[in-house]
């Protein structure tokens, strides 16, 4: 099927034309004429499935009537409001709106919190068509009077699932209520948990559902492996799966703020270049992170679930999950970062003893068998106490070593040599897919040079630019 097939006129086709989209996703071939006829929808599709487009392209179709060029702002009321669970996807989304609208006179900005109100006032007040928001701030604009949303012919709510999770449900039935009861509603969300059919029930005419996988199913050009292994041996074993599978750019999922802080300052430890982002870290720094990651001077972002949502980061080969979701469509989304857009990806979830409850609840989820295995050099409960301690030592001994540095002003060649940064096994490393964890390897003894040449791989591994769409 060609886009041209859908209805769409040529400024849309033009733009799209620009962005390199040869022909519709499925859920774009299915929801365009769909959106296109006024009808109410309920889709459910994962990210990474063209589904912005899928609701924004027939958006801004039926919008065209209303492009114009005046200055007065009453000439662009807003008609079309965008409801997202995170400030990164309501980026995303504003980012993907621009492009699509390059040859349209319609007008669309992005609000979302941790930003000042300010300048986002100004460009409301200066009428836009498309607004796309986080719930909360969308709030505080109404009730600063900034937005008026008496004019608002469709509504979408994006990863609805997710904004329910995130807590947002008050505020989204708030905002429905304020919107004209002649509207089309369009909702899409991974999964359609019951207060998702609830919300549907209460606020959509007769909604056509559209589904282009199956609910809950994994992406199947993602290859899932699962290794056994200790909670406190994983750090480790992340570390050699990085560089013994080349990974030259990989996201980590954590279950907390705490653990991915930890985990990255590890990993840098380990010689890898790694930042972690969660909902604590500043807007500015986590787009400064995710910058970097675009750039690819990132090597291994840490995130958490909250954070890693609205990322468009796509065709990544690796996902890692250091610490299994307890929610299990958690997983779904997670590995949804690989594998993307017909690409294959490789998604890896370390498990410990004390996890297996949520290993069973994915393989229930996903309706497939995801049969642990173990690294050799990794197994559980082999050295892991002994590796702990003298990892503790190491630890300990790098501090003193800084201390003394400090104190001399000298560096002490002996105690730097007994740092590895991998304390493993040498059978661990040869077991890498391509044996290239061997390059990682320290030898005893080893000078400030080959350190060196250790903090280096990355760059010379440097992958092509992995897509992730951020703006400023
Ligand atoms: P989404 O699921 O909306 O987050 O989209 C995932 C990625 O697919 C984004 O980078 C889009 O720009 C891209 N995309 C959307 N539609 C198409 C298409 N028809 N052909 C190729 N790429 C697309």
């Amino acid at each position: 099927m060609l886009f041209s097939e859908l209805g769409l006129s040529p400024e849309i086709l033009r733009a799209i034309e620009e962005q390199g989209y040869s022909e519709p996703t499925p859920i774009q071939a299915k929801a365009i004429p769909l959106v296109l006829s006024g009808r109410d929808l309920l889709a459910a599709a994962q990210t990474g499935t063209g589904k912005t487009a899928a609701f924004m392209l027939p958006i801004l179709e039926r919008l065209k009537k209303f492009a114009n060029t005046s200055v007065s702002p009453a000439m662009h009321p807003v008609r079309a409001l965008v409801l997202s669970p995170t400030r990164e996807l309501a980026d995303q989304i504003g980012v993907n709106v621009k492009t699509y609208t390059k040859y349209l006179p319609l007008r669309a900005t992005t609000v979302f919190g941790g930003m000042n109100m300010d300048p986002q006032t100004a460009e409301l007040r200066r009428g836009m068509e498309v607004v796309i928001a986080t719930p909360g701030r969308l709030l505080d604009h109404i009730q600063q009077k900034s937005i008026q949303l008496n004019k608002v012919e469709v509504l979408v709510l994006d990863e609805a699932d997710r904004m329910l999770d995130m807590g947002f449900i008050q505020d989204i039935r708030k905002i429905m209520s304020m919107l004209p009861k002649e509207r089309q509603t369009l909702l899409f969300s991974a999964t359609f948990a019951p207060e998702i059919k609830r919300l549907a029930a209460d606020f959509m005419k007769d909604p056509q559902t559209v589904e282009v996988a199956r609910q809950n199913a994994t992406n199947e050009q993602v290859e899932q492996l699962v290794y056994s292994v200790d909670a406190g041996r994983k750090r480790y074993l992340l570390s050699h799966l990085i560089k013994s599978r080349d990974m030259s750019q990989v996201i980590v999922f954590c279950k907390t703020k705490l653990s991915a802080d930890q985990l990255a300052r590890d990993l840098k430890r380990d010689g890898l270049v790694a930042e972690a982002i969660h909902g604590d870290k500043a807007q500015a720094s986590r787009l400064e992170i995710l910058s970097a990651f675009k750039e690819g001077s990132l090597r291994v972002l840490v995130a958490t679930d909250v954070a890693a949502r609205g990322l468009d980061i796509s065709e990544l080969p690796f996902v890692v999950n250091y610490e299994l979701p307890n929610s299990p469509e958690d997983y779904v989304h997670r590995i949804g970062r690989t594998g993307r857009a017909g690409a294959s990806g490789v998604a890896i979830s370390l498990m410990s003893p004390a996890e297996t409850r949520q290993h069973e609840a994915i393989e229930k989820l996903t309706r497939q068998t995801l049969t642990p295995q173990v690294m050799a050099g990794f197994e559980p409960g082999s050295t892991a106490p002994r590796e702990e301690s003298s990892h503790r030592r190491e630890r300990d001994r790098d501090r003193d070593a800084g201390r003394e540095q400090s104190r001399s002003g000298t560096r002490t060649p002996a105690r730097e040599s007994q740092r590895d940064p991998m304390s493993v096994p040498a059978s661990a490393l040869m077991a890498g897919k391509s044996g290239e964890g061997l390059k990682t390897i320290k030898p005893a003894g080893s000078s400030r040079r080959s350190r060196k040449a250790q903090r280096e791989v990355p760059a010379l591994l440097l992958p092509p630019r992995y897509k992730v769409e951020v703006s400023r």
